[in-house]
């Protein structure tokens, strides 16, 4: 066993907000960092792959929120790298809506379809907050007599409207914030790029590789254990770290799973609010053919399966506007469906996926060639895809999780109070947490200055009263009268709790 080794700050965790993080302690002056990553590369869920002669995105894959009243900071990061995107328009793929027969529905019926799933969704947002407020009422059964999706076409652009995307709850802030528009990464670096491009700017590197030996890969952390002291934290391999504190920016999923352990465990308020809320899954599969036999050109590039199962390879995206001739179908699983099809072969997925195409384009078509399934509800580094907090949430859930309680700081898409689920989400809430913490450390150091002051004044007091053989050291712990650190940052203002005093064992 390594003997422990002690640094100012653990980051569990070197997605973009185990990274963003740790930018804010190092160029703040915090370099005795040590970054923690289970996996053996940086990026966490945004990571690319090689497929079919491309670099295809497993993860994000779009930085959403562009072209608004402020800038999105990973699209500054994205144009700061020369990534390569393009302009993704969902508009038109209400218009390519097959039927399991093949035929296109026509555009009335399909606009027809949407405004009445729209007003649906309306119905059910008002129900909710009724539901929380008044306990229901009328709206209620305004609601209850909105039509729930039967139909495949119904239960197809439901499945759009709820399942795809959409991370927020409505309104959705990152539209608000930063703009409507969306673009795909379609860059050979990958996505991945602006993030080896950022750490950069703080780690060594050396011919483009991240060398740094404050970067520990393949630590997978399984035990944290926590007092006012301070945290020791052990990984699967037997290695032991000691730190003043440690952001743990692992995922909701993760959180949630019992990968690591907490000594002394979490509060009850805390893990409580971690099962609060949801995880999606949402599984993008990519299918390599010899030629492509599907339409192309404007307003083609997306469109939609309508089956009589909800979300059955429904949503389906050609990869030729990024990459002519890739000859690439992406199509998109969520939820239940990702679950099923994670725990069955890819022989299996593929037979599904091609029966599908078959419905819509007939039975010439030619079989794939390649399958890629990525698998991020069995990958025990992530359970999950993003999170997703209930539609109606005041708020207190993500700050319960968020609250950070001793030494132990939270961080990750989850935590971002209006972004959560996005890229965007998980590089602010990288930066908050790094900021919080900064803060926490000066504080201390103030705690300690006026403490060693205090000693100082009271050392003639202890001789007059004969106490002159109690130690240095113990006259100073009898003072620190064991005030534990702020339990709130942020979040609970007002009402700061004092962990280590009441842990719920
Ligand atoms: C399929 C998919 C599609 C998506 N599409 C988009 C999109 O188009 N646009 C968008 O903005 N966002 C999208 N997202 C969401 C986006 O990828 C995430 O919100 C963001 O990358 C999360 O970053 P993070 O740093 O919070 O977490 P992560 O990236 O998960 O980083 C956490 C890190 O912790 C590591 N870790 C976990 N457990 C341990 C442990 N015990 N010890 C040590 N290390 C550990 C993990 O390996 C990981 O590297 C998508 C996500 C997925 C999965």
């Amino acid at each position: 066993m390594e003997s422990p080794s002690r640094s100012s700050v653990i980051i569990v965790g070197a997605g973009v907000s185990g990274l963003s993080a740790a930018k804010v302690l190092i160029e703040n002056g915090v370099e005795d960092v040590v970054i923690l990553e289970a996996s053996d590369r940086i990026g966490g869920r945004i990571r690319k792959q090689d497929f079919g002669g491309l670099s295809v995105e497993l993860g994000a894959g779009w930085i959403v929120g562009v072209g608004g009243r402020e800038s999105n900071p990973v699209w500054e990061l994205a144009q700061k790298s020369n990534l390569r995107t393009f302009f993704s328009d969902y508009s038109n793929a209400r218009f390519n809506i097959y039927d399991q027969s093949g035929k296109i529905f026509p555009s009335g019926i399909a606009a027809d379809s949407y405004k009445k799933a729209v007003e649906s969704a309306m119905q059910k947002l008002k129900k909710s907050e009724a539901d929380s407020c008044y306990g229901g009422g009328d709206v209620t059964k305004a609601a209850e007599s909105s039509s729930t999706p039967k139909t495949p076409i119904e239960l197809a652009i439901d499945f759009i409207l709820h399942d795809f995307e959409m991370p927020e709850g409505e309104p959705i802030s990152t539209f608000q914030d930063f703009g409507e528009r969306e673009f795909l990464v379609a860059d050979e670096r990958g996505y991945e790029h602006l993030l080896y491009k950022m750490a950069g700017e703080f780690l060594f590197t050396s011919e483009g590789k991240l060398l740094d030996n404050r970067l520990k890969f393949n630590k997978v952390v399984r035990e944290l254990q926590h007092s006012r002291n301070g945290v020791t934290v052990m990984t699967e391999d037997g290695c032991v770290y000691e730190a003043s504190y440690v952001i743990l920016s692992v995922s909701i999923g993760v959180l949630q799973s019992e990968l690591i352990a907490f000594n002394p465990p979490l509060p009850r308020w805390k893990t409580e609010a971690i099962q609060k809320c949801d995880v999606i899954v949402y599984t993008k599969i990519f299918l390599k053919f010899p030629y492509k036999f599907w339409p192309c050109g404007p307003g083609k590039e997306f469109f939609i399966y309508a089956h009589e199962r909800r979300g059955y390879y429904t949503f389906w995206q050609h990869m030729e506007n990024a990459y002519p001739g890739s000859n690439i179908l992406v199509v998109t699983l969520t939820n239940e469906e990702s679950k099923r099809v994670e725990a069955q072969s890819d022989k299996e997925t593929l037979k599904e996926a091609m029966g599908a195409l078959r419905d819509m384009f007939g039975l010439n078509i030619p079989e794939a060639t390649d399958i890629f399934v990525p698998r991020w509800w069995n990958n025990r580094f992530q359970r999950g895809s993003y999170s997703n907090y209930p539609v109606i949430s005041n708020g207190q859930v993500v700050r319960d999780i968020k609250a950070p309680l001793g030494c132990i700081f939270f961080s990750g898409e989850h935590t971002s109070e209006r972004y959560s689920g996005y890229v965007h989400g998980g590089y602010l809430a990288g930066i908050e947490t790094g900021k919080a913490l900064l803060e926490e450390i000066e504080k201390e150091k103030e705690r300690s200055i006026e403490s060693e002051n205090q000693t100082f004044l009271l050392e003639p007091l202890l001789a007059l009263t004969g106490s002159l053989s109690l130690t240095q050291n113990d006259a100073v712990s009898s003072l620190k009268c064991d005030i534990p650190r702020q339990l709130y940052l942020s979040g609970k203002v007002g009402a700061p709790e004092l962990y280590y005093d009441y842990v719920d064992l």
